[in-house]
């Protein structure tokens, strides 16, 4: 997977590459799944949601830059895969998810896997987690219209951001960075991902 999907393609940060290779991406899928689980392909893990592409996960990572200090707050848990992959990476991460299910299952799996720094809560996350603000790094793994203002407000200054933007059937890759407190924009491709849902995105 790492080498044909992801180094392949053009995705160069070994740090990257080596969390990928590390995390157990078929423990993220259910049993059913798993012979697919390094598939170069999104895969539903229930409640109409999916875990995202290898690729993507490469991609968001690389983009996000994380250092081993960081601080990450991830909106989107999901399945857990791109958390666990983010706490290979950074010193800490905060991730929230909105359908319970999922985030008490990702929640379980990442304990079972013996991360310590990693937090999962309940919730919207287009809210932020203001006690944890700010963030150096902040992934939102779930497609929205805009940035959503408390995100940026709990960004640090230097801060970066990686979220997909656009409407409900498309979006563009974007990376957002705060420059003595003003917005800066880069775009970096198209993608497509699942709704990002409720207040500062889409209401339903
Ligand atoms: N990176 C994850 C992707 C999961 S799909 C993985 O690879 O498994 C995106 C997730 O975002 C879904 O689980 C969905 O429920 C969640 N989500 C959508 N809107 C949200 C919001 N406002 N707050 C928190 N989670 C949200």
């Amino acid at each position: 997977m790492v080498d044909e999907q992801l180094a392949r393609r053009g995705i160069t940060d070994a740090r990257v590459l080596e969390a990928m290779r590390k995390v157990p991406r078929h423990l993220f899928v259910e049993e059913a799944l798993r012979e697919r689980a390094y598939g170069d392909h999104p895969l539903p893990i229930g409640e109409e949601q999916t875990i995202s592409q290898p690729y993507i996960v490469g991609l968001m990572s690389s983009l996000l830059e994380v250092r081993g200090e960081h601080k990450v707050l991830e909106v989107g848990t999901g399945s857990g895969y791109q958390t666990a992959v983010l706490a290979e990476l950074a010193r800490r991460v905060c991730s929230i998810e909105r359908l319970p299910r999922l985030g008490q299952r990702a929640r379980a799996l990442i304990e079972r896997l013996g991360y310590q720094n990693v937090w999962v809560r309940l919730g919207n996350g287009t809210l932020g987690w203001p006690d944890e603000a700010p963030f150096d790094r902040i992934l939102v793994a779930a497609g929205g219209p805009g940035v959503p203002a408390p995100l940026f407000e709990q960004l640090a200054e230097s801060g970066r951001m990686v979220l997909p933007l656009g409407d409900e059937e498309a979006q563009v890759l974007t990376v957002v960075t705060k420059v003595r407190g003003q917005m800066v924009v880069s775009r970096h491709g198209d993608c497509r991902f699942v709704k990002l849902v409720g207040k500062f995105a889409w209401e339903t």
